[in-house]
């Protein structure tokens, strides 16, 4: 027998109406550069209306596509809702990649118009030589606000007051596309992940409520992550959803602007991958500036350092909540939410755990041939995962195998996963340091070396070795002058003696990827190239 249930599908636009009619006046702070807007959740949702109506009558609907090329502004939300409103799909191409893996990406996707704004010009110049399909840009900007340029530009502006706010959101299917989002090609060519209306509701909706960011209209949510990295983590959703305020930063992301932000908008929460929180951190420290109304930050993408954690909560009162999630899952299927009331040794136990899924995410971990193995904590395995939002497949490649015969998505991560289903982020199973027939994890020795007050930041890569076939080598930069051996004695505190670095090597910076992690690709070009001074360890 059926339900009686009303059956209205789960879209986009039905996020950004709950918005408008029950938060309307809720505020949204950044425009462009340093345009002042007046702006709320019932402007965003008129102005995207009338985009929409835009785009309707240039021929957009479902089964289309259409770019941004563009950093977080009240524009790209407007985008976001707009496109994908009637149907179509918005890809938002990610500034941060290579040129030639940008232009891919669009080529791949194929479609004609790209929206970019005056701080991605010069990158659109340089890219549309290759952008095969690309026959118009639109600015995302005031108008008059940006330079002369060769491309064949349309305004924003102009466009969307072409526009009729009275435009009525179609229904759609809940399972049709929205928005594509590619990986960032650390292995080979990016590949597109695919996300629906209802993945994507169900998403925020599970990420954003209790034991994992538990938003609600008191917070004000500064949204670090670019639109084009998961979806910005939820945040564009997440505003009209829960009734907090968005803090949009455009294109800046150094500290002391985050921060001034922070202080004057009073952020609550602020979602980023840990360099931006370190960044932060230090600025804080020394410039004896105070957080506000911060009170807690979300980490994902890498794991959190131990110190760092443990720096925010002392010091700040900041809780961090940690998450795990990849481009193939939306944004987080797993987060560690300790408690306010927690003593503090017991919260920072529970932020260093990558958590336990939210619901409508499911996690296991399985052996080389395939079978489940324990949650016993201590067994180590490939960790797979099952959800309304996670990837069945990758756009236009549908024979690279995403998933397993049972359909549960191979996430190419090593994990162990306690008996509470508290799953604990071994490695990258590319970054695991096999040694001698045993794992060491590389993101464990960094956490370790960087709990050392003198290390600033720390990575871990593989150096082969004849007998072990990999040992760790500890790449560092220091916040101030140390030794080996003492870096060796504080490690030893924290790991096993087989664990130990067999070489260390100190740097003055490492390098990024394109979403603000650390590029080990990077660093074993460097250890290939003798570019690192490495110094033997005393044995
Ligand atoms: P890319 O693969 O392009 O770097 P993703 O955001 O898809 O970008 O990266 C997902 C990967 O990031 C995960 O498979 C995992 O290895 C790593 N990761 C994500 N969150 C965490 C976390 N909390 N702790 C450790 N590693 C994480």
């Amino acid at each position: 027998m059926q339900g009686l249930n009303q059956d209205l599908p789960l879209l986009l636009s039905s996020v950004l109406q709950h918005g408008a009619t029950t938060y309307g006046a809720v505020e949204v702070i950044g425009g462009h550069a340093n345009e002042a807007i007046d702006y709320d959740y019932v402007r965003l949702e008129v102005r995207a209306r009338q985009l929409a109506s835009a785009l309707f009558g240039l021929g957009y609907g479902p089964d289309r596509f259409i770019g941004s090329l563009a950093w977080n502004t009240h524009r790209h939300l407007e985008l976001f809702y707009a496109v994908t409103g009637v149907g179509a799909v918005l890809h938002t191409a990610n500034p941060r990649l290579p040129p030639a893996q940008i232009a891919y990406t669009i080529n791949f996707t194929g479609y004609e118009t790209l929206f970019i704004d005056t701080d991605t010009l010069a990158l659109a110049e340089q890219l549309a030589p290759q952008l095969h399909t690309v026959q118009r840009y639109v600015m995302m900007a005031p108008p008059g606000a940006w330079p002369p340029t060769s491309l064949p530009l349309l305004s924003y502006e102009d466009l969307l007051a072409s526009g009729n706010a009275g435009f009525t959101w179609p229904v759609l299917d809940e399972r049709s596309a929205c928005l594509l989002c590619f990986t960032s090609g650390t292995t080979g060519m990016p590949k597109g992940a695919l996300y629906t209306h209802r993945g994507t509701v169900l998403n925020a909706l599970s990420t954003g409520g209790g034991n994992a960011w538990a938003l609600n209209a008191d917070d004000a949510i500064l949204a670090i992550p670019g639109f084009f990295h998961c979806n910005g983590w939820g945040v564009p959703f997440f505003g009209p959803m829960y009734g907090a305020k968005l803090v949009l930063p455009g294109r800046r992301a150094d500290s002391a602007f985050l921060h001034a932000l922070i202080v004057e908008h009073g952020v609550t929460v602020a979602p980023g991958v840990p360099t931006i929180f370190l960044d932060l951190l230090r600025h804080c420290r020394e410039t004896g500036g105070g957080l506000g109304r911060l009170n807690r930050i979300f980490s994902g993408g890498a794991a959190p350092p131990l110190a760092m954690m443990e720096a925010y909560l002392r010091d700040y009162g900041v809780r961090t909540i940690h998450g795990w999630g990849m481009t193939e899952t939306t944004s987080g299927a797993t987060m560690s939410f300790a408690p306010r009331d927690l003593p503090p040794d017991e919260a920072l136990r529970a932020m260093r755990t990558q958590g336990r899924p939210v619901f409508g995410a499911a996690i296991r971990i399985s052996g080389d041939d395939g079978t489940e193995l324990p949650r016993d904590g201590i067994t180590p395995g490939h960790l797979e995962v099952r959800s309304h939002w996670a990837a069945a497949g990758y756009f236009q490649r549908l024979e690279v195998e995403a998933t397993t015969a049972d359909g549960w998505l191979r996430t190419g991560d090593v994990a162990k996963i306690d008996p509470d289903n508290t799953l604990h982020l071994v490695d990258r199973s590319k970054d695991v340091i096999k040694s001698g027939g045993e794992w060491i994890s590389s993101q464990a020795l960094e956490d370790a070396a960087t709990n050392h007050p003198a290390v600033r930041e720390a990575a871990v890569i593989a150096m082969p070795h004849p007998r072990w076939q990999e040992r760790p080598l500890l790449i560092v930069v220091a916040a101030r002058p140390v030794t080996q051996a003492a870096l060796q004695a504080h490690l030893l505190t924290l790991v096993p003696k087989w664990w130990l670095p067999d070489a260390i090597a100190f740097v003055d910076a490492l390098p990024h990827g394109p979403t603000g992690k650390l590029d080990k690709q990077e660093l074993r070009r460097w250890l290939a190239d003798g570019r690192l001074d490495i110094a033997s360890a005393p044995s």
